[in-house]
């Protein structure tokens, strides 16, 4: 017998296939990405690392333009006999009228007393810079609370030579938050900060206000929290700056992830620092989101599309090949199985309304047909035996071939029992008039017994009893008719 095991194991395995391939897509695709991110990741921490080498390079070119400068000034300072010559006067005032360079100037003589461009005098013989400057060395203090208006500023201090021998020192304030400030202000939209850092961890300078900490400590608190690149732990920060090593470090604020890169300076083992949010570093990456989701988009859509294909191809293919192992081969109709069982699930079933008409027909001295005319013959009056039946019946009416020239109707929701009737006359007509090669017309003829539910019965088996003692009293009175069961029949 044809059980429907194979289409629908043959559909599972289908989905086996596709759910073990999609499975392996999904990884292949969630791996790709993970490498694409993280490939993206490194070249995002990589470029903002190279812009900071490229900005440190260059603030420290600006400095030595400054240190130059200052040379310059020496040189002619150190010309004069008297440090503090009206000349040299003039030309530290006339320095500070300049933009963006220094704040103030003096010109300092080999005891410490330090004069300022406006006459004030200052002794700062203490200073490490003038003690440094004293022995011929280009120097950059550490910050200064100016003596003179207050303000947080470094030093910058050069010798004065007079023939071979250091005669003073001449030192200007500067600024270099500013400078590092102007350095940076052109990269990401100037969403970042700049600090300039001691290896304490003591801030010199902060291009944003609130961003200052006073206290050494708290900035590696701060910006020592965060995870580092390559996993290093925050206490590295501490470590790196106090060995002057350069790096990327990734921390934690509220509005998101922010990278803290950092690249130590040649003077005082400074650290040029750069803040930015990392949300501002990816913005130049973010197109490969943008691409990453449409391609997860269209191969999900595309996988979608075939799962529904499959299934439908397959849907279609069960129905056929179940239909296939329920059909008799000659006639086309339900086998005799699938006749019974089919008739027994709608009688069932709770569709039903009204009137369901049972018919039982047979054909009419059908051996002698085969006997006379041949085998092929009989064979080809059932195969149009089998059209007829499908042709005066409706599409849902269930129409079985239960034995050799014996076939079995379900028509199903009659308003009346009266209307089978006429459907039973001309079927009977129809098979008289059936024409086959070989066979002489007007031979073929049928006997129907009709049985009702839910009158005589509400299953197969009861309907058929009573259809076919119907059907063998048409026999009886000569064939080619039907007969109604009544419950008087005689068998
Ligand atoms: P009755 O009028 O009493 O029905 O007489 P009958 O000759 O038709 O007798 P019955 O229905 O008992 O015989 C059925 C015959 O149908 C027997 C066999 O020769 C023929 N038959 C059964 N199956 C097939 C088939 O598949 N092909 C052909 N050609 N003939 C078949
Ligand atoms: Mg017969």
């Amino acid at each position: 017998m044809m059980e429907n095991h194979n289409p629908r194991s043959g559909l599972k395995k289908y989905f086996m296939a596709c759910s073990v391939y999609f499975v392996f897509m999904m990884f292949s695709i969630i791996y790709f990405f993970y490498c694409v991110q993280v490939n993206a990741v490194n070249t995002a921490e990589k470029t903002i690392e190279g812009h900071v080498k490229r900005q440190r390079d260059h603030f420290e070119k600006i400095l030595d333009i400054h240190y130059n400068y200052l040379d310059g000034m020496a040189r002619y300072i150190g010309t004069s006999e008297d440090l503090l010559s009206e000349a040299n006067m003039t030309l530290l005032q006339s320095v500070i009228f300049e933009e963006n360079s220094f704040e103030r100037m003096a010109i300092i003589d080999r005891d410490g007393l330090s004069t300022y461009e406006d006459g004030i005098q200052k002794d700062v013989g203490g200073r490490e810079y003038f003690q440094k400057a004293m022995k011929g060395q280009r120097t950059l203090s550490d910050p200064i609370d100016s003596k003179v208006d207050g303000n947080r500023r470094v030093i910058m201090a050069v010798p004065v030579f007079q023939g071979e021998v250091v005669s003073g020192v001449l030192g200007g304030s500067y600024d270099v938050g500013f400078l590092s400030h102007l350095l940076f202000e052109d990269l990401y939209d100037g969403a970042g900060y700049t600090m300039i850092v001691m290896s304490s961890g003591s801030v010199i300078s902060c291009d944003k206000e609130e961003e200052l900490p006073g206290d050494p400590d708290l900035f590696f608190r701060r910006y020592g929290t965060m995870k580092k690149k390559g996993d290093r732990r925050a206490g590295d920060l501490k470590a790196d700056f106090a060995a002057g090593k350069g790096g990327c470090a990734k921390f934690r604020t509220p509005e998101g992830d922010s990278y803290l890169v950092y690249e130590p300076l040649s003077s005082n083992g400074w650290m040029l620092c750069y803040v930015i949010p990392a949300a501002k570093v990816w913005e130049d990456f973010s197109f490969i989101r943008y691409y990453e989701v449409i391609l997860a988009g269209v191969l999900l859509g595309g996988l979608a599309v075939l799962a529904v294909y499959i299934w439908k191809v397959k849907t279609r293919e069960e129905r056929a090949l179940m239909q296939y192992a329920q059909t008799d081969a000659l006639t086309g109709a339900v086998n005799k199985d699938s006749t019974q069982k089919q008739i027994d699930q709608w009688l069932g079933g709770g569709q039903r309304t009204g009137v369901q008409a049972f018919l039982m027909l047979d054909i009419d001295n059908f051996k002698t047909v085969n006997d006379e005319y041949g085998h092929g013959a009989g064979d080809e009056a059932l195969r149009q035996i089998g059209r007829v039946l499908a042709q005066e019946f409706r599409e849902h009416d269930i129409v079985g071939r239960i034995g050799g020239d014996e076939f079995v109707v379900l028509m199903k929701n009659m308003a009346e029992e009266e209307m089978a009737i006429a459907r039973v006359e001309n079927l009977c007509r129809r098979i008289r008039e059936i024409s086959v090669k070989g066979i002489p017309g007007n031979i073929l003829s049928s006997s129907v017994g009709v049985a009702y539910s839910p009158s005589h019965g509400n299953t197969y088996e009861e309907l058929y009893l009573c259809a076919d003692k119907a059907l063998y009293e048409t026999k009886k009175r000569g064939r080619d008719g039907y007969t109604v069961y009544s419950g008087e029949e005689t068998i």
